[in-house]
């Protein structure tokens, strides 16, 4: 595939007919043989980034990517186009191996995905040398950071690509960088004379949502019930056993869920991971581990049930979300327990003083955003490094604004009641100091004399639901910590003498009810591109679909690799009676047009 425009190969073999923000001018550096740095969000569509050059340039292009379980998918995928994909990598037999690495060196491929770990073996490096190499692309580039949420030591070796091979083109993508992040994959892929590409990270038709926890399975199977019902999502837990546990609760409940975490065979995990591909409404309830490059479009929720670590693997984790455009929900349950356990891992944690401090403020920073008064939306995209934005409609805080209140003497009242128990050279947590303060006479409290403490019982003008708003507050702004003994035990922080001096204010948000957080779904702003249809047209959808069901199933592809839904919806409003017509939809390339064209035409025409 020669001498071919990156406009005209958008249009015959992907079927699109513009490109989509920076793509052009990142296609054209690639193209022209230049180094790229290229940061979008997930769904943005950065494989057109690199795919399009590989096929416009001589030679094959290698993408280093670290989705050993989506590359069959992938290459699937870029076989329905009509490109030329292959993979390498420990899944496949020694035979299956030697035709791909016989197809590279007789240039037969115009893509071959690669996992990092190959990179390090010199016989890998020599193969690449018997081809023609068209460009490195390096895909989730943050994995070469050790700032970054899911760092690959890996990936240093690909510093290896830029001085082997200089006149190759390298292009490193990822949807998640912060500055720091950002400028460790320059200096770590020595891409000094790349061209950076930002793209806005918004993800507007994600709705985001964050709820104090209050039973959070029920809060979740309510939110699936209400506002989800029928649709896959992805329900994120800290711990194999809750992943476990959440999706038998949500199966029991009618809502039809699949786990996923390290600790399973890796044959069920990756049948697990195939079906969530490609059987409809079906929910993943998985640990972190799950979903990087996973390319599903039409995931329509991912929820949280523990807080995650860092704002970078939140917005990762969510914008595996609603890729389609369409409009998704990012939920996420959080309380007091979240904050201790981690502020406890944080202090308790491996590694030298500067880790731990890393850690602390990856955790402040994702406690900022659950406890903002402000729009989630605008402190996410300052978070990365877009401040200015104005309030989106589009998220919890600007649909039901939460409220604040003067919580000094609230504040006061507790520190205070650690400082007490300090001077009796005690440590307590949460849950016991709030007994204290509510003044409940229980055996443990007895048994300690804590009813003689002058803070006892001083507390009952809030109950214990905000007693724990208070406390998790405190926490999350640094006015208290929790202690290094592993048991959860709470502390005073240098700052906390200025709020119990009374020389500083302490500004509190109101314990929003769940319910009160529901999405008034008429405020939405998000991009809805779904195609209106008449009766008519809605039926001749629902034929589209079902035979792209069976399609799918008979080739072994997740239903989206043959056909998008949008790509649907625009078949099913204009009718097309003619191969033309039907080349003019968005979606639909040669080699589609080709393969399916005439059965398309025999439903429609
Ligand atoms: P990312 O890798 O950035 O998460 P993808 O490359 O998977 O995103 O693209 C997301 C979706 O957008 C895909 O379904 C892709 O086919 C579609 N897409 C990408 N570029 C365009 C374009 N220029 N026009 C129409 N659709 C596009
Ligand atoms: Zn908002």
């Amino acid at each position: 595939m020669t001498t071919h425009t990156p406009t005209e190969v958008l249009s015959r073999v992907f079927g699109y007919d513009t490109f989509r923000g920076d793509q052009a001018q990142i296609i054209d550096t690639v193209v022209d043989g230049g180094d790229a740095l290229v940061l979008m969000p997930t769904g943005g569509g950065k494989s057109l980034c690199y795919q399009i050059p590989s096929l416009v340039r001589p030679g094959t292009g290698i993408v280093i990517s670290p989705l050993i379980a989506l590359m069959q998918d992938q290459v699937d995928a870029l076989g329905a186009l009509g490109v030329r994909a292959a993979f390498l990598n420990s899944t496949q037999s020694a035979q299956e191996r030697r035709d791909v690495e016989t197809a590279y060196v007789a240039g037969e491929l115009d893509l071959l995905y690669l996992a990092p770990e190959r990179l390090s073996a010199p016989s890998t490096l020599s193969l690449l040398d018997r081809g023609t190499i068209a460009l490195f692309a390096i895909d989730e580039a943050h994995c070469v950071s050790s700032w970054g949420h899911d760092f690959r030591p890996d990936y240093l070796a690909l510093a290896v690509l830029g001085e082997r091979w200089p006149a190759v083109p390298r292009i490193a993508l990822t949807a998640t960088a912060t500055e720091a992040t950002r400028a460790d994959i320059v200096t770590r892929l020595g891409l000094g004379r790349a061209s950076t590409f930002v793209s806005s990270f918004d993800r507007p038709n994600i709705e985001y949502r964050i709820v104090s926890k209050d039973n959070p399975r029920n809060q979740l199977l309510e939110l699936l019930r209400t506002e989800h019902a029928g649709d896959s999502g992805i329900v994120y837990c800290l711990s194999r056993k809750s992943v476990e546990e959440t999706a038998q609760f949500l199966t029991r409940n009618g809502i039809p869920a699949l786990a996923y975490h390290a600790g399973m065979d890796s044959r069920t995990r990756a049948e697990h991971q195939s079906r969530f591909l490609r059987e409809p409404g079906l929910v993943i309830t998985a640990t972190i581990a799950f979903g990087m490059g996973i390319d599903k479009p039409d995931v329509r929720f991912v929820a949280h049930l523990d807080l995650p670590k860092s704002v970078e693997g939140y917005y990762q984790e969510t914008g595996r979300a609603g890729r389609d455009g369409n409009p998704a929900t990012a939920w996420l349950a959080y309380g007091l327990q979240d904050v201790v356990q981690q502020r406890k891992m944080a202090a308790t944690s491996e590694g030298d003083a500067a880790h731990k401090r890393r850690l602390g403020q990856n955790l402040d920073a994702m406690l900022a955003l659950c406890e903002t008064v402000e729009c989630r939306r605008t402190q996410l995209l300052a978070y990365f490094g877009q401040p200015g934005s104005e309030a989106c409609g589009n998220c919890d805080t600007c649909t039901a604004p939460p409220e604040t209140w003067d919580g000094t003497v609230a504040a006061q009242k507790f520190l205070s009641a650690i400082v007490r128990l300090a001077q009796r050279r005690q440590r307590y947590g949460a849950g016991h100091v709030i007994d204290i303060l509510l003044g409940k006479s229980n055996a443990r409290i007895e048994s300690l004399d804590h009813t003689s403490l002058t803070v006892f019982g001083i507390g009952t003008d809030l109950d214990a639901n905000q007693w724990r708003g208070v406390v998790r507050q405190l926490l999350a702004q640094r006015l208290l910590t929790v202690g290094d003994d592993g048991y959860g035990t709470l502390e005073l922080t240098e700052e906390s003498s200025t709020v119990l001096r009374g020389e500083r204010e302490v500004r509190l948000r109101h314990e929003v009810a769940a319910a009160a957080t529901r999405r008034s779904r008429s405020s939405q702003k998000a991009k809805v591109d779904d195609v209106p249809l008449d009766a008519a047209g809605e039926a001749l959808f629902e034929q589209l679909r079902a035979w792209r069901g069976e399609t799918a199933r008979e080739a072994g592809l997740p239903a989206y690799v043959v056909f998008h839904d949008a790509t649907l919806r625009q078949i099913a409003s204009t009718r097309p009676t003619s191969r033309d017509q039907l080349a003019g939809i968005s979606g639909l390339g040669a080699a589609k047009l080709e393969k399916y064209g005439d059965a398309l035409l025999a439903i429609t025409a």
